[in-house]
């Protein structure tokens, strides 16, 4: 193929993908709407794609960047003189760093040790327990607030917990644990505590909303924050930030044992592109401190209003007032949140279903970029009617014959059998025993809301299986 075609079918395999630009995607992107910034961001993704982060003395632009972006991420978020941090691949790979260093600190191995966190945080926890053996207790949230319950955690810590988590804020709710007691707790059992700031991280210190998260509070031992997702930088990268250095440690590897180059690695990765790297050094710089703080109130500003506009919307409701730039909207009963994602993105709106857990109900969830703010009237002229069909259409109909088989399996033994009959009796069985994905997403996500935790994790994985299969 010439370089023209292969750029034509990039470009037509692309055009299915949600838009990553124009503010109309309200989960997974990010848009400042700075168009130079994004430029030079995609120059110096391009310059770095090659480099090799493997190395820090053989890539020192690397190194040099990195440790720019811990300097800026630090005074950012309060830390003492002493801090020390690392960039991640993103968010997820900071939490897991953040549990692999509490574990190997306290000197635990896989299955000696526990942590203690809200249902609400994040699911990289689950992953990161399910991966290094940390057992994670979990603690109901406030069924009012949603958010951490600190006493309840406080009697949830055991001989063996080496982690206690907040979140600041929260994905699914928008809201910040009460971090100044979690770090308080933290700090007399002699544990660690971790803030999930993945998400909050570069817009909370540019409002002054809220009570404290950062290092300031005494007992917070790490933060992790992504650049990929509030500071407007392309994917592919996060912060880790440790109180002080040592904290660290755990996460370090080195291997000598082998003939190879001795190896030296601060996070998962080995082999690292410096692409995200330095498109984040150049996009922080081209954005600034100054015009974050713009970006995050413009952010906050839409939240606000779109909440306002809500409140104005019969049959839905804002689940609680947003502590930052992300909302969770739920139906009052009289019309399905699901039907309504899916009359927003044929309006050409991205909202993201949240399925019901642990007596939260099912919700939509709203990231706001920057960019999103022109169009908050539209949005919410599009919501109203959208609201207003998903009420005319009734409740999603889930077939009884469907629910029942459901209710019937066993998700630690569903087999492929199983799936395959319920993709059947649910139409979603293609001719070749693979998937055939409908244009409304409503009745699967109705049929996976009937599910427990447990068996929509089964269902997904066998989904997972099936949707990954080579061409
Ligand atoms: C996005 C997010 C994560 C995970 O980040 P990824 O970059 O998707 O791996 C973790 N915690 C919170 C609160 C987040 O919003």
């Amino acid at each position: 193929m010439t370089p023209d075609e292969i750029h034509a079918q990039l470009q037509a395999l692309q055009a299915r993908d949600l838009p990553s630009h124009g503010g109309r995607t309200l989960a997974y992107v990010y848009d400042s709407g700075l168009a130079d910034a994004d430029a030079i961001g995609r120059t110096a993704l391009t310059m770095f794609a090659d480099s090799n982060g493997l190395d820090p003395t053989a890539f020192p632009s690397l190194l040099a960047m990195e440790n720019d972006l811990v300097g800026m991420a630090g005074a950012l978020l309060n830390a003492p003189p002493v801090f020390a941090g690392s960039v991640t691949s993103g968010g997820t790979e900071s939490v897991l760093l953040a549990v692999l260093a509490a574990r190997d600190g306290a000197g635990a191995s896989p299955g000696g040790s526990s942590m203690v966190l809200p249902t609400t945080a994040h699911s990289a926890f689950h992953k990161a327990a399910h991966y290094f053996g940390v057992e994670p207790v979990f603690v109901d949230v406030d069924p009012e607030t949603f958010r951490a319950d600190p006493e309840a955690m406080a009697a949830a810590v055991r001989d063996d917990t080496v982690l206690v988590v907040g979140s600041a804020p929260s994905y699914a709710h928008g809201v910040l644990d009460p971090v100044t007691e979690l770090g308080a707790l933290a700090a007399d059992r002699g544990i660690r505590c971790h803030v999930d700031a993945c998400i909050g991280g570069w817009v909370l210190p540019h409002l002054d909303a809220g009570p404290p998260w950062d290092f300031t509070v005494p007992g917070v031992t790490s933060i992790s924050v992504d650049l990929h997702k509030y500071a407007y930088t392309p994917k592919g990268i996060s912060l880790l930030l440790h109180r002080d250095s040592t904290l660290r440690r755990g996460h370090f590897f080195a291997s000598a044992a082998w003939p190879g180059y001795t190896m030296l690695n601060s996070t998962m990765q080995s082999t690292k592109s410096g692409g995200p790297l330095a498109a984040a050094w150049a996009v922080t710089r081209a954005i600034g401190s100054q015009q974050y703080a713009v970006l995050a109130r413009t952010a906050r500003e839409a939240t606000l209003a779109i909440a306002r506009g809500v409140d104005g919307i019969p049959g839905l409701r804002v689940v609680v007032e947003p502590d930052s730039t992300l909302l969770a909207l739920a139906s009052d009963g009289s019309c399905d949140v699901f039907t309504i994602a899916d009359e927003m993105l044929a309006r050409g709106w991205y909202v993201q279903p949240q399925l019901a857990f642990r007596g939260m109900p099912a919700t939509l969830h709203l990231t706001l970029s920057a960019a999103t703010a022109p169009s908050v009237p539209d949005f919410l002229a599009d919501l109203g009617e959208s609201v207003e069909t998903a009420r005319a259409a009734g409740a999603v109909p889930v077939d009884a014959g469907l629910a029942g088989a459901i209710a019937a399996l066993d998700s630690a033994s569903l087999s492929d059998s199983d799936f395959d009959g319920l993709l059947t009796m649910a139409g979603l069985a293609g001719d070749d025993g693979s998937l055939a994905l409908p244009e409304r997403m409503a009745p699967v996500n109705a049929l996976l809301d009937l599910a427990t935790p447990a068996l929509r994790e089964a269902m997904l994985l066998a989904f997972l299986d099936r949707l990954s299969r080579p061409s």
